[in-house]
């Protein structure tokens, strides 16, 4: 069976990305990356195979040069970038990193000129042409960005990059700085530049204040652009930039475009991401949110579980996902008898109904209802001793803002003592950190998501942990309640690894032998 539709074929042979992750995303209020944790995104987003990284602002810190550096001189196959401004200080810094281009980013609509950077047009035209010929005179390949482009006036648009192509710049971007494009009007002007400027290579820099950054992005590149500005979950000012993943997977699934984009590696760079950025996605996130591939509905189960492009747009698998059947308020029978299947449980028929009616009478009073909570239902039904292989016998935390944060678990393991310690950048990590310590000797398992909300408002709030947790191919959620996060999310942790542990088809395989 075919999945997508064929729109258009009227893309650039080779479409470039120019992610910026490290630079516009890292604008995020909120978000602020150390030279290590720079690189390790930089290698990640290298990996997924991005044309260009534009790693930082060089003339912002010292810091910063010393995280482009260090990107400059991993060895990546992506180009490295630095912003400027129209500034000759600024370039100097981006001389300093060893970046081969810089991202030179100067004001172009009347509002920016007269209220920001309180100069005349007149002067605008010689600074872009001054640093223009700075950069490119210092070996520099310059991408030259005429910031808020999409409210300036489009002759004098055209005379500020004519003034950048004349001093040598090798490619342009009308930025769309503050979201505002409409695709119909992002088409007008693409193909307007485009005929303006028929030998200058164009891109395309969208945010999504209005949701459009990605729809814009696909418009410019089928009207003139080639290279699309984009960040790994949507990072940005504000509502963000154009997302790299949104922007990847339309152009493949949906358009049939050939892009160099390893797809399958998304989700995971999609987590890394979140996690050193301490930027958690909301689970309905286009692409990479939690609930992107996970059915509770009885009439969507159904359909997934008969074939899955019923209701699934394309196969997690192209993203580096799997699909995961939660159970709650709208499950059906076929997605709660799957589920324990999952779990080597087999109900029959009278005991898989009241397994279904308990899991439906959680979810009408307003609870989550986890892998965990659905095997304590079944075994529960169907009388069966509840195992669970992994037990907290102690756990120790030690933090303050002087120490580095360490935990020590003892945990007994079908009967076998296990004591681990571990750090972590608090305590709840370096608690998870150990148990994950201690455990994985024995059995792998990963750690997929963990969200955390106060139940109660106040210091004394009940917090609730959410985890989902994977080993191989199986995947478990679990939840912990506790007026401790570090005893919520141990609770969590442990409930989740005793789904994936407990194994009833070995069980039953050992009790027939
Ligand atoms: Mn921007």
């Amino acid at each position: 069976m075919k999945w997508g539709i064929v729109l258009s074929t009227s893309f650039p042979k080779k479409i470039r990305i120019f992610d910026t992750t490290l630079r516009d995303g890292e604008q995020t209020p909120g978000v602020s990356l150390t030279p290590e944790k720079k690189l390790r995104i930089a290698e990640s987003l290298d990996k997924i195979g991005v044309d260009a990284l534009e790693a930082g602002f060089a003339a912002a810190s010292e810091g910063e040069v010393k995280a482009i550096k260090l990107i400059t001189n991993a060895g990546l196959r992506a180009e490295v970038y630095s912003m400027a401004r129209g500034v000759i200080g600024d370039i100097d810094s981006v001389l300093k990193t060893g970046a081969v281009g810089v991202h030179l980013v100067i004001p172009s609509s009347d509002l920016h000129l007269e209220y920001k950077l309180k100069k005349s047009r007149e002067d605008v035209l010689k600074i872009t042409a001054d640093t223009t010929q700075y950069a490119k005179d210092h070996g520099l390949a310059v991408e030259l960005s005429a910031e808020d482009a999409t409210r300036s006036d489009l002759e004098f648009l055209t005379k500020m990059l004519k003034a950048g192509v004349s001093a040598g710049a090798d490619r342009l971007c009308p930025c769309d700085t503050v979201g505002v494009l409409i695709p119909e009007r992002t088409r007008e002007l693409f193909s307007e530049l485009k005929k303006r400027f028929k030998k200058v290579p164009l891109s395309v820099h969208c945010h999504d204040d209005f949701g459009l950054a990605v729809a814009n992005s696909i418009i410019a590149l089928k009207s003139g652009a080639d290279q699309a500005h984009v960040t790994m979950n949507g990072l940005g000012e504000r509502a963000g930039n154009a997302s790299l993943e949104e922007l990847a997977v339309a152009l493949k699934a949906n358009y049939k475009v050939n892009l160099a984009i390893k797809t399958e590696l998304l989700y995971e760079t999609s987590r890394l991401v979140s996690r050193i950025t301490d930027f958690p996605l909301q689970p309905n996130k286009a692409i990479v949110g939690e609930n992107a591939f996970v059915h509770e509905s009885g009439m969507h189960t159904h359909g997934i579980l008969a074939h899955p492009l019923t209701y699934e747009p394309f196969p997690p698998e192209l993203i580096g996902r799997t699909r995961r059947i939660a159970s709650g308020k709208h499950s059906g029978s076929h997605g709660i008898r799957a589920s324990l299947k999952e779990m080597g449980l087999y109900p029959n028929d009278e005991q898989l109904n009241v397994i279904f009616l308990r899991v439906k009478s959680l979810g009408d009073k307003g609870k989550r209802v986890s892998d965990a909570d659905l095997q304590a239902i079944a075994e529960a039904v169907m009388e069966l001793p509840a195992t669970r292989p992994i037990k907290l016998e102690e756990i120790t935390v030690v933090t303050g803002d002087r120490v580095t944060s360490t935990a020590s678990v003892r945990l007994n393991l079908n009967g076998k003592m296990l004591t681990e310690a571990a750090t972590g950048v608090g305590p709840v990590d370096a608690a998870i950190n150990a148990i994950k310590k201690a455990v994985g000797i024995v059995e792998p398992m990963k750690l997929e998501n963990y969200s955390v909300k106060a139940i109660t408002g106040g210091t004394n709030a009940v917090t609730e942990v959410a985890v989902s947790l994977s080993k191989g191919d199986r995947k478990a959620t679990a939840i912990g309640v506790n007026e401790d996060i570090v005893i919520a999310s141990v609770e969590a942790m442990l409930s989740g690894m005793n789904v994936l542990m407990t194994n009833y088809n070995k069980q039953k395989l050992k009790e027939k032998t």
